[in-house]
């Protein structure tokens, strides 16, 4: 950069940083007056993420001299508040971290773990699997959270900041209070029945019986409280102290109204196992994709490894010159083949010995491609192949489907004005968690454990994902962070539950060979094929031309339950310039923001 433009840069700077100090300390702005837009360009960082509170928040750190981790940590904070139904301190997640200063990629997996009591027959009663419902509403489920130790973790890696600085603005949001959306009112809406069955859980989000009505204040100085216990005594008050005694006498008393006639199974976690936890440093892993370095979330997600196999898979075809009709075959048939491996394969490395490098492998990848026929849809369920000892075009016998997982994640994606760049995704898995907040807490618990399977999922079939003693289930989470020649080129994730990885592949294609902008490319209609008969589509997808020739080829479609996916993403533009992209449509609308909108004045 020339000298001139380095002094305006640091004068802008300083001016932004003396505005955002001025800000911190006034009253806290009315989120109704937050702008909320799926796309921002401009210069010195960016942030996206479903909400506008946190995206604000997020902007502000930057704004004020914060790092993209300090950035990604403040928003996921606020994300508990304003977010709830999908992330917060009572959850866990995966979280991308490429650092500036060294090129190189980390993660971190902040997954939550079974306690050390659980077995194979975790949710089975009287030799049968449990009923899904049961399990998700019930202390069996919460798996011990994994977001405080991911946050701590981040910021004493790779952050500038204190875990107490950190969050003192999403403690501030908490007590003061934001302005209730349609999304919130809607997601304790969908969720009344059960939250009304936990007086915890009921005083919060039911006040006076019904959700709080759109464009309402709503605080929760529970949560604040707790974020100040945070702040004041670091993660050791979840994790050795009275945080953590509260969650386990939860967890093993469900708080349930005794009025209430729904059957809450406790579970068994302990402080013995909160104190056990750690957020654990993983390789990324690595996939190369049109000369592109696409990295992700290893095992025990199954996100980067899916992921990649599957544009392993699709690097046998010219995607960008494929018909529309064609790419959107080759995209639903590389998911399928890619998913029957996933569900054979991935599970907890600490306890399952995951063929990551092979399913990661070309080679492995090519004996998959010349499966696909270009004129005919597989039939699903497909068998896994064996990635150790791959039988180039050999379709095996038994397949493997994918069983349901929550949809309701959250994703947020930041980068700053050095170039370091986050992909963080978090979750309390449904919609709501197990609905259980923890009494005085503020906080939903995850019903994360159910992202095991109950019982295999092929009779005869090993599988690596059911539960065990502290052991991490299986997750589809894919925060993504895409390298050219070494440097940011994009970032992006998604929540949705398996369909995250469909998403998240959809989008690279998208913003890869399709020619499609970021924020085209998060908006386009979604398809997820997951080795099931059918695909999974939005009612937009169907709309399109493309359908009859897709029905011709033999591929069947059922209408996803509600949108798939809302993800968001950050893009380092050709002139320098940051792209902050998020839904424009779906969950409500994303909220991207830069530090410095629009261009240069000298570039008007
Ligand atoms: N539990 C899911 C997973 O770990 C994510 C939850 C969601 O998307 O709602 O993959």
């Amino acid at each position: 950069m020339p000298a001139h433009r380095i002094a305006v840069v640091t004068a802008v700077t300083a001016l932004l940083v003396t505005a955002g100090a001025g800000a911190a300390s006034a009253a806290p702005p009315t989120p109704a007056q937050t702008p909320k837009s799926p796309v921002a360009v401009g210069y010195l960082g960016a942030v996206s993420s479903i909400d506008a509170d946190a995206t604000a928040i997020g902007t502000r750190v930057l704004r004020e001299g914060g790092n993209a981790v300090d950035a990604a940590v403040a928003t996921a904070a606020a994300l508990g508040v304003t977010d709830p139904f999908s992330a917060g301190v009572g959850g866990g997640g995966f979280l991308v971290f490429y650092d500036a200063r060294t090129g190189k990629v980390h993660t971190l997996d902040g997954r939550e773990t079974a306690p050390k009591t659980a077995d194979a027959n975790l949710f089975v009663e009287n030799g049968k699997p449990l009923p899904f419902d049961a399990a998700v509403t019930s202390g069996l489920g919460v798996g011990v959270p994994g977001t405080p130790a991911t946050w701590q973790e981040a910021l004493r890696k790779w952050g500038t900041r204190s875990l107490a600085r950190t969050i003192k603005p999403a403690e501030q949001l908490a007590k003061n209070g934001f302005t209730v959306d349609q999304t919130f009112h809607d997601q304790i809406a969908n969720n009344a029945t059960r939250f009304a069955a936990f007086p915890s859980t009921r005083s919060l989000y039911l006040p006076g019986g019904a959700p709080p009505v759109v464009g309402t204040r709503f605080a929760n100085p529970d949560l604040g409280a707790t974020y100040a216990q945070l702040a004041a005594k670091g993660t050791d008050a979840l994790y050795r102290g009275q945080l953590g005694e509260d969650i386990a006498k939860t967890v093993q008393r469900p708080p349930v109204d005794p009025a209430s006639t729904l059957k809450v199974r406790p579970g068994n976690l302990t402080t013995g196992d909160l104190a056990a936890y750690r957020a654990i440093e993983r390789d990324p892993t690595h996939t190369e994709y049109r000369g592109l370095d696409v990295y992700g979330m290893p095992a025990p997600s199954s996100g980067g490894l899916t992921v990649g196999e599957a544009l392993n898979i699709l690097e046998n075809v010219d995607v960008a010159k494929l018909s529309k009709a064609d790419y959107l075959h080759y995209f639903l048939e590389s998911t399928r083949l890619a998913f029957a491996d996933r569900n054979r394969w991935i599970g907890d490395p600490a306890v399952n010995d995951v063929p990551a490098k092979e399913l990661l492998s070309q080679s492995f990848a090519d004996t998959r491609a010349c499966l696909i026929n270009p004129d005919k849809a597989g039939t699903s369920p497909l068998a896994p192949a064996d990635p150790r000892n791959p039988a180039p075009c050999k379709a095996g016998t038994t397949g493997a489907p994918t069983p349901y997982e929550g949809e309701n994640t959250t994703h947020l994606t930041v980068a700053d004005k050095w170039g370091n760049v986050v992909a963080y995704t978090l979750t309390i898995e449904q919609e709501g968690g197990s609905g259980i907040v923890v009494p005085g807490r503020g906080f939903l618990l995850n019903n994360e454990l159910t992202d095991f399977s109950f019982t295999p999922v092929t009779p005869g079939v090993p599988d690596p994902n059911l539960p065990g003693p502290g052991k991490r289930p299986r997750s589809s989470m894919a925060p993504t962070i895409v390298l050219k020649h070494g440097k940011p080129f994009f970032a992006t994730g998604s929540p949705g539950g398996a369909s995250i990885i469909t998403t998240v592949l959809q989008v690279l294609l998208g913003r890869i060979d399709r020619g499609l902008s970021l924020e085209d490319a998060i908006a386009a209609p979604r398809a997820s094929q997951r080795n099931s008969a059918t695909a999974q589509v939005e009612q937009a997808f169907l709309d399109q031309p493309e359908l009859a020739a897709l029905k011709a080829k033999g591929q069947g479609f059922s209408a996803a339950p509600a949108e798939i996916g809302a993800a968001t993403g950050v893009e380092h533009l050709r002139d320098g310039r940051w792209l902050a992209a998020a839904e424009p449509v779906r969950r409500g609308i994303g909220s991207a923001a830069v530090v410095l909108p629009g261009t240069w004045p000298w570039e008007r």
